[in-house]
């Protein structure tokens, strides 16, 4: 243990992180046919491994690139729209696949709308979104998150193969 011998005080560095099972709080998702097309047969037994782990700070989800586990806002998971949510979930778990392929997410040559692994991870749930109903404005509005710029978001929407322009539009809505 690193005990520190100069200042008066003992500080345990060597603490765990608090994982749950995904599936107690994800129910469902092994039958869902777009999660089936990322693990195939695997799919519940990666489901049935992988853990989720709850943070107190602002923000959605990501994976953790050490493990593959699955990182949620707390406040995101009750505020946010289960629509929302659940496609993030699709987006996610196409990360856990990729870092259990040993994929690099967090290739930072790339910006993060440029990057191949947000790419397909985005690509795969704006087919799930479609599936589900949304039309491309909708689809779209859901690809925005506050810190991104708009020409990052339009350039994004690009690369997914979203077909909704804002700028086309801005005349009936401004
Ligand atoms: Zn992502």
């Amino acid at each position: 243990m690193d005990v520190s011998t100069f200042l008066n005080v003992v500080i345990i560095r060597d603490v765990t992180i608090t994982l749950h099972k995904f599936i107690d709080y994800f129910k469902g998702f092994e039958k869902v046919e777009a999660v089936k097309e990322i693990f195939g047969d695997q799919t519940e037994e990666l489901l049935n491994h992988l853990k989720v782990e709850f943070v107190s700070r602002r923000g959605y989800m990501g994976v953790d690139e050490q493990d593959g586990h699955l990182i949620v806002s707390a406040y995101y998971l009750k505020s946010g729209s289960e629509r929302d949510i659940y496609l993030d979930i699709i987006h996610e778990l196409v990360h856990v696949k990729q870092c259990k392929q040993g994929q690099k997410l967090f290739d930072h040559r790339y910006d993060y709308v440029d990057r191949p692994t947000e790419i397909e991870a985005y690509r795969h749930a704006v087919k799930e979104a479609r599936r589900i109903g949304m039309t491309e404005k909708q689809v779209y509005n859901y690809l925005r998150t506050e810190w991104m710029r708009e020409n990052d978001l339009a350039r994004l929407a690009k690369a997914v193969g979203v077909g909704y322009d804002p700028e086309a539009n801005s005349n009936q809505h401004r």
